[in-house]
């Protein structure tokens, strides 16, 4: 952000004297004649000054939509670190999409005035994401519609949860603003029921028991939590009847989706959870980021399939002898490779000893980072790792849960699943997949150098836009690329058991693409998709299931592993090829990074405008 210009000329801008500027900005290269040393200054200076106030520009116009968009948008606001709105609840209605759609084409409207080629590179950057942000709102309203068919659109949870949980301000002052936002929530279900139209089979199931967790947020600890506050009883007394209004609207939601599901199961009218081509390339698109189309990634999906089917045979081969020795191989060579995964799956951690064993990891993935001098590590934001707390407990091993652009000095936490909560059986299923070998790749793609690591580096980058739009695809990418950038660094010490037990998991990140494609575009059904992860990704079978049903959830969202690793791969691979001797991998890594979450293709713009 720069604060140059004299605020004359800021106002004249933004009054709209944008446009003619830009034309002149457009002419003035020829018209400066190259031996005119004297016109060729003053044609610089106006040119500096009018990419100058450009910026200038651009940054009064962002901060403008940002703060618009959090009245708009407060759950995200809160989800995001910032409490200022977190009083409020919009009401999901007619009126309340109409002024979002307004907000996005006005917006839209006033940033294609700005001419992108005067700004500087990092507001360039930001623009063609505020760019697609904008587009892609207006296209989910309007073309996507989830508000008409996904009821788990509609859950009030999570903000709450986060308002009790998130120590930002004082219990007391938490508790005013979780009361007020209380209000709404009557308002908020009563929209949500008129809204929807015919659901799809999957997202009706999810919103039942979502919205079943959800009462839970507002039962037992905040009641607890109240009674011991500073709170007045008159504020005390209101609060609890807002309580009660707001678990009977979530119970009486509940109810009316289990009326429309008993009726939908009885005439199979359901809409169909897959989105077909044209919406899926269109998702895409928006979400994912990449030079390519979803269908042009599943084709280099299914081939990367096979080479990874090749890698893991000739390890399996190899390591053979060693755990089968009177043995010998079966025919098949999907079976030889399974064998040998099962195998290395034994050796595993027990149900007390899994989180201990994650921690004692974390100093031995730093120690071997500054070892390998593969990047610079933050040592003022030591990583906590704790028991995933109640109301955030999912699907999910382990995860990372860092502070938002707003709250950079909050702790960041590494999550990781009670297992020793879990009946013997599921533990055990749980402590094959996530063997001893699983769990190094797990805690790099997590922790260090993966999404722990790229997080804080987000956080100290300038652009709050970045941090807010974040491009999901080079989140996950780099999480996956730092696993393959470990094991060539000799992590592990390349034992081939490691490498296999890697190629296993790097399968699943491409079977996720492939899958996602082939439900979503192709129509595949539960058991195609199960031979797919089971047998031809070694997955479990209960693992391989939870995926079937993230699949029939989500669309698009599981390419993003693989695409962004696709994209990252390449960008280092031609960085390596144009800097020649000169490349350097740490600083690779670092400028990477330093951009935030931007998708791979504008860093790659950004890095290769700073090699000129
Ligand atoms: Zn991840």
């Amino acid at each position: 952000m720069k604060a140059t210009l004299p605020t004359l000329l800021i106002s004249a801008l933004a009054l709209g004297l944008v446009a003619c500027d830009r034309e002149q900005s457009s002419d003035t290269d020829m018209q400066t004649s190259p031996g005119d040393s004297a016109a060729e200054l003053a044609t610089a200076a106006v040119n500096k000054a009018e990419s100058d106030s450009q910026d200038q520009h651009f940054d009064t116009l962002s901060e403008k939509m940002i703060e618009e968009l959090w009245q708009l948008f407060p759950s995200w606001a809160v989800s995001k670190g910032y409490y200022a709105v977190a009083d409020q609840l919009q009401v999901p209605n007619d009126a309340y999409r109409d002024r979002v759609l307004a907000f996005a084409r006005q917006y839209r409207e006033q940033f294609s005035q700005l001419d992108a080629e005067s700004l500087d590179a990092n507001d360039r950057s930001d623009l063609a994401l505020i760019l697609n942000f904008l587009d892609r709102t207006e296209w989910e309203l309007t073309e996507f519609q989830p508000h008409l068919w996904n009821p788990a659109e509609y859950n009030v949870s999570h903000s709450f949860a986060l308002i009790l949980n998130t120590e930002y301000a004082p219990l007391e002052e938490r508790l005013r603003t979780f009361s007020e936002r209380l209000e709404n929530v009557p308002v908020y279900y009563d929209a949500a029921e008129k809204t929807l139209e015919k659901p799809a089979s999957p997202q009706l199931v999810l919103a039942i028991q979502q919205n079943q967790g959800a009462l839970k947020v507002f039962e037992g600890e905040v009641e607890e939590k109240l009674a011991g506050s500073g709170l007045s009883e008159e504020e005390k007394r209101l609060f609890r009847e807002r309580l009660e209004n707001a678990r009977k609207a979530i119970r009486e939601y509940i109810t009316f989706l289990q009326t429309r599901h008993s009726e939908l199961e009885e005439s199979q009218d359901y809409r169909n959870f897959r989105i077909g081509e044209e919406l899926y390339e269109q998702k895409f698109a928006y979400e994912i980021q990449i030079g390519m189309t979803g269908r042009e990634l599943y084709e280099r999906a299914l081939t990367e399939k096979e080479k990874l089917h090749d890698k893991m045979e000739e390890l399996a081969t190899e390591l053979w002898p060693k755990y089968f020795p009177d043995q010998q191989p079966p025919e098949g060579r999907l079976e030889k490779i399974g064998m040998v995964l099962e195998k290395l799956s034994e050796h595993h951690a027990t149900k007390e000893t899994f989180k201990a064993e994650v921690e004692k990891q974390i100093p031995e993935l730093v120690a071997f980072v500054k070892e390998k001098d593969l990047l610079t590590l933050d040592e003022d934001k030591p990583l906590v790792v704790r028991t995933t707390p109640p109301y955030m407990r999912g699907f999910s091993v382990a995860s990372i849960n860092a502070p938002g652009p707003y709250d950079k000095g909050a702790n960041t936490y590494y999550n990781v699943m009670p297992i020793e909560e879990f009946s013997d059986d599921r533990a055990d299923s749980l402590l094959r997949e996530y063997n001893k070998y699983m769990m190094q790749i797990l805690n790099i793609h997590e922790a260090i150098p993966g999404h722990y690591t790229q997080l804080i580096y987000a956080n100290q980058s300038p652009s709050l836009i970045k941090s807010i739009l974040g491009n999901g695809a080079m989140i996950e990418g780099w999480a996956v690329y730092t696993e393959q950038m470990m094991l060539e660094a000799g992590y592990g010490d390349f034992s081939p058991e490691l490498w296999l037990m890697y190629y296993k998991w790097r399968l699943r990140v491409v079977i996720n693409t492939i899958l996602d494609y082939e439900i979503q575009v192709k129509g595949i059904d539960e058991e195609r998709a199960l031979d797919l992860m089971v047998r031809q990704g070694f997955q479990q079978k209960a693992e391989a299931m939870g995926k079937w049903r993230r699949a029939t959830l989500s669309q698009v969202q599981l390419t993003s592993y693989y695409a962004g690793y696709a994209d990252i791969l390449a960008l280092r691979e031609e960085m390596k090829e144009k800097l020649g001797d000169n490349f350097d991998l740490k600083a690779f890594h670092e400028k990477f990074l330093s951009y935030g979450n931007a998708p791979v293709p504008v860093i790659r713009e950004l890095m290769l405008g700073e090699l000129q």
